[in-house]
């Protein structure tokens, strides 16, 4: 069966002239993998529709909010519930309280949240409340780290180790300028010394570090839950916030923080993706204390006319009521461990990755799997790259980069995960 896309290529060529490159997000566009974008109609459990009928199983799934699958008959009951007594008031309600209320339960030590409607707001509003709080103007990021489209988050080094704020920090886009660039220190990943040495010379002028402590943007790159407590007591001694973007993993792989879990306690939490259950809604968690710094009560501005909206508060209440259940995430856990063993059993032997819980990152050579983004090979990128239209030939819908992850839903199965490494063998045996 070969899948022709006549009616998906029309709509992206149209899309072309309206919307720059035919997407509204980056990563939706195929740069990396070539061809076009597909256009979707419609979508249920794994499988997402195309304009054309083409059916694919999604391990994509909007890039991580779809924890339950697409259009969960109790998320979407509770959309169409919530939907016809209004889309928004710019006014309270009582699911903000009930919205509120389950994040502060589900982070310990946490006493208030504020809702957003996306992770990027989330991010933004957390780097503002640590200089608020701290007086500071710089923030730490690591390489390959990834925190929305935040102006001074979108930033790299410019050489591997310590790279000066004053002295090079470089915008990794056009549009920021380097007096906004230059606040943003970029750091490796997993090089507790590089961090020490920062503070001893800066510490006074860092507001906070931010990070996600599972990072999951730039492939999986794992971190020690050692280097995650080297943070937290590099950050205290020197008076700066430690903030943890969970977009991603926040109550993807345990109810509630991947980082709480490996026994670090940040000063904030951003959240977005999954706390929204497929609609837009982002959180900033953190102490009364912190979070009462923010208008009205405290002097950090922070606002939004669709803030806790009733719509996004029904799909996300009734996506964390489902992920109470402890066996949902062991299921979870268990696919992950399903595709690891199969991928293991196929013998070829670059034809792996790395697995945590429900995140799968194909990274398709043989060596160590990086845990810095400076240390992926190239070579596992082309071939990811080279097989990804065999993938869609063959029913699958991955994220179209080497270097995004695979998220898994309690709606996949073994049979859908049999089929995905079926796939990757196959196309494996016609890479040149
Ligand atoms: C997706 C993501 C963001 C940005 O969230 P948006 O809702 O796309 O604005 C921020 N941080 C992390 C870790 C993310 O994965």
């Amino acid at each position: 069966m070969t899948y022709q896309r006549t009616l998906s290529n029309q709509w992206y060529d149209r899309a072309t002239e309206l919307i720059p490159g035919g997407v509204n997000s980056p990563v939706r566009a195929f740069k990396s993998v070539g061809g076009k974008p597909i256009y979707f109609a419609k979508a249920h459990g794994v499988i997402v529709t195309d304009v054309d009928g083409n059916a694919y199983t999604d391990f994509c799934l909007s890039w991580g909010p779809l924890i339950l699958g697409h259009a969960d008959p109790e998320v979407v009951a509770a959309v169409q519930a919530a939907a016809p007594l209004g889309l928004t008031y710019g006014a309270c309600h009582p699911g903000e309280v009930a919205m509120a209320e389950a994040l502060v339960g589900a982070f310990p030590g946490m006493g208030m949240a504020r809702l957003v409607s996306s992770g990027t707001e989330a991010v933004m509003t957390a780097l503002r409340l640590a200089r608020g709080a701290t007086g500071r103007p710089l923030i730490v990021k690591f390489e390959g780290g990834y925190h929305g489209h935040v102006d001074s988050l979108l930033v790299k080094a410019g050489s591997g180790l310590v790279t000066l704020a004053d002295s090079g920090s470089e915008a990794s886009t056009k549009g920021v300028p380097k007096e906004v660039a230059g606040l943003t220190i970029t750091l490796p990943f997993d090089d507790l010394p590089a961090v020490e040495k920062l503070f001893a010379e800066h510490g006074e002028r860092i507001a906070a570090i931010i990070l996600e402590p599972l990072p999951a943007n730039n492939g999986l790159l794992f971190q020690t839950d050692a280097f995650l407590a080297g943070l937290r007591s590099i950050t205290a001694k020197h008076g700066a916030l430690l903030i943890f973007d969970e977009v991603i993993s926040g109550f993807r792989l345990r109810y509630g923080s991947y980082g709480q879990g490996a026994g670090v306690q940040p000063d904030l939490i951003t959240l977005g993706k999954i706390v929204g259950g497929g609609m837009p809604l982002g959180a900033i968690v953190g102490s009364t204390q912190l979070l009462s710094l923010l208008a009205p009560v405290g002097p950090v501005y922070q606002a939004g006319t669709l803030s806790g909206n009733p719509v996004s508060i029904a799909a996300g209440l009734a996506t964390l009521a489902k992920l109470r259940d402890p066996a949902l995430y062991r299921r979870l856990d268990q696919l992950g461990a399903y595709l690891e063993h199969k991928l293991q059993a196929t013998g070829i032997e670059w034809l792996r990755g790395r697995r945590v819980g429900s995140i799968f990152w194909p990274y398709f050579d043989v060596g160590p799997i990086p845990n810095r983004a400076d240390a992926i090979s190239p070579v596992a990128v082309q071939r990811f790259n080279g097989m990804y239209h065999l993938m869609l030939q063959a029913g699958l819908y991955l994220p179209p980069s080497a270097y995004e992850v695979l998220f898994l839903s309690s709606r996949h199965t073994e049979a859908d995960i049999d089929r995905l490494v079926a796939a990757w063998v196959s196309a494996a045996a016609q890479l040149p």
